[in-house]
């Protein structure tokens, strides 16, 4: 059944939008419409913004500890509510259920890290005549992506919470749902109306209104580094704070010495979850020429022994991309790198074997790749490994640097010790050695065109915060 969400949430209650129509929601698996949402419009847009800012003015003045408390209520009707969002998520976006649950949801446990951070804010240092406070950067206007929609979500909203500040949501239009879910948790938990408010609708509608709008403090943005580009460009006429976390094309050293299974089937399941389209996956393999011919094999071996298909099956690795629209770039880059002479090892542009539609890819490694081509420079966001060989430790950390992007990166050396000097020099802000894990207590962010700002952990803070001085009298 279609389900149809009429109504915004703005000031604390659901309301009619003065937009018109709706925008249908997809199941990439099925290409079946599972969802009608409601467009905002512009005059939507103005009381949302108007609410967040009516709300600033009482929400900034809370204690931090009165913060902690809302936030650590919102983190217990989050956990209440994971199922539904885990399968919303999956049904909009097509990752698989199991993997949901995990990836997708997890990141709801955040909520109680940024309770505890709330106390930052109160914390003052003394410089000379002067005491320098922390304040919340006002009312905020945040724009996600499809790939981790709550993800994305919490790691703007609980932060902002926490430094006291105020926001209007505009999520990607074709992963809503669990938007919708956030908004009815806080209605339910009756948090103080206006601090949070949930627009839907189309970006190329909403999305200018959202970054040029006089209300809006700051701007906090997660998607591709053209839409980022241009959301900072139309940010400065009001010189508004623009928080970018923008595309990768990340780089992973697998060292002579690392214990070489371990290392490829690392990389190769890293591409792979959410069929790719995670922008930190490590999506160019670096390996010892000596060593390539045989991490050619693990990878293959890796890639076809992950079960592609129906995301609603529990034992799925790999669903469809997001959408056809995915599908078709994902599918374009395939035929370019083709085209510029890299070859297939595995996968390619047919739909996986016994699987007759829907928004699939099989995972796909190229190799013989060599870094100038297309698909070693491009984010292709989705399954597909380019594997390119390296002579020396020095040539390969010039091919990891050599790159627009800068989000991410990963080595496997033979000791943490080595792989750590390897990591250092690689110009990007994060580094996966050896095998480590996600961090939700680690700062997220790129260098160079992959972005300007810092989520999660103690840094994920600091966006949301205006520093005071207070000159006392002597
Ligand atoms: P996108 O840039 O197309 O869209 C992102 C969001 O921006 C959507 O909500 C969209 O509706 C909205 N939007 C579209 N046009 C707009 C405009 N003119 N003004 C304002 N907003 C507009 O990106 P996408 O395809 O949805 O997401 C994938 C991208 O996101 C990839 O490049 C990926 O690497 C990146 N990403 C980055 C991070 C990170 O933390 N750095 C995390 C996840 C995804």
């Amino acid at each position: 059944m279609v389900k149809k969400y009429e109504k915004l949430f703005i000031n604390g209650e659901w309301v009619t939008p003065h937009g018109t129509g709706f925008t249908t929601v997809v199941n990439p698996a099925t290409e079946q419409p599972i969802a009608e949402v409601c467009n905002a419009d512009a005059t939507d847009v103005d009381r949302a913004f108007a609410a967040a800012r009516e709300a600033f003015k009482t929400w900034s003045q809370t204690s931090a500890k009165e913060r902690a408390e809302w936030i650590m209520k919102l983190y217990h009707a989050m956990e209440a509510r994971k199922e539904d969002m885990a399968q919303a998520i999956s049904a909009s976006m097509g990752c698989p259920i199991a993997k949901s649950r995990i990836i997708q949801v997890n990141c709801v446990v955040a909520f109680k890290k940024f309770a505890d951070r709330a106390a930052f804010m109160e914390e003052e240092t003394k410089v000379n005549n002067s005491v320098i406070v922390r304040e919340p950067v006002g009312v905020c206007s945040f724009i996600t992506p499809w790939n981790y929609p709550l993800y994305q979500l919490v790691g703007k909203v609980a932060p902002a919470l926490a430094a006291g500040c105020t926001m209007v949501i505009k999520e990607a239009s074709i992963t809503p749902l669990q938007g919708l879910i956030f908004a009815e948790v806080v209605e339910s938990i009756g948090l103080p109306k206006g601090v949070f408010n949930l627009l839907t609708g189309k970006g190329s509608v909403l999305g200018d209104l959202m970054v040029t709008h006089p209300e809006a403090d700051m701007v906090s943005f997660t998607g591709s580094t053209a839409t980022g580009a241009r959301i900072q460009k139309m940010s400065a006429d009001t010189v508004k704070r623009v928080c970018l976390e923008l595309g990768g094309k990340s780089p992973y050293i697998i060292t002579e010495d690392a214990p070489l299974e371990a290392a490829v089937k690392f990389g190769v399941e890293d591409v792979m979850i959410n069929s790719g389209q995670t922008c930190i996956c490590l999506s160019r393999m670096l390996v010892p020429a000596s060593r390539y011919e045989e991490a050619v094999v693990i990878a293959k071996r890796v890639a076809e022994s992950l079960k592609v298909g129906d995301p609603t099956d529990e034992s799925t690795y790999m669903g469809p991309m997001s959408s056809m629209g995915q599908r078709n770039t994902v599918v374009k880059y395939i035929e370019k790198g083709l085209a510029e002479g890299a070859k297939l090892v595995t996968g390619g542009v047919e739909l996986p074997e016994g699987i007759t539609g829907g928004a699939y890819v099989r995972p796909t490694i190229f190799r013989d790749v060599h870094n100038k081509m297309t698909i070693a420079q491009e984010e292709i966001f989705g399954p597909v490994i380019c594997m390119i060989p390296y002579s020396t430790l020095d040539e390969a950390v010039d091919i990891a640097n050599d790159s627009i992007y800068g989000l991410s990166s990963g080595v496997w050396a033979g000791s943490v010790a080595d792989a750590v000097k390897i990591a250092r020099r690689i110009r990007t802000g994060g580094c996966y050695v050896n095998g480590g894990d996600f961090n939700y207590d680690a700062p997220l962010g790129g260098y160079k065109q992959s972005g300007n700002g810092r989520e999660w952990g103690d840094f994920g803070m600091h966006e949301f915060i205006e520093i005071k001085s207070l000159q006392l009298p002597g």
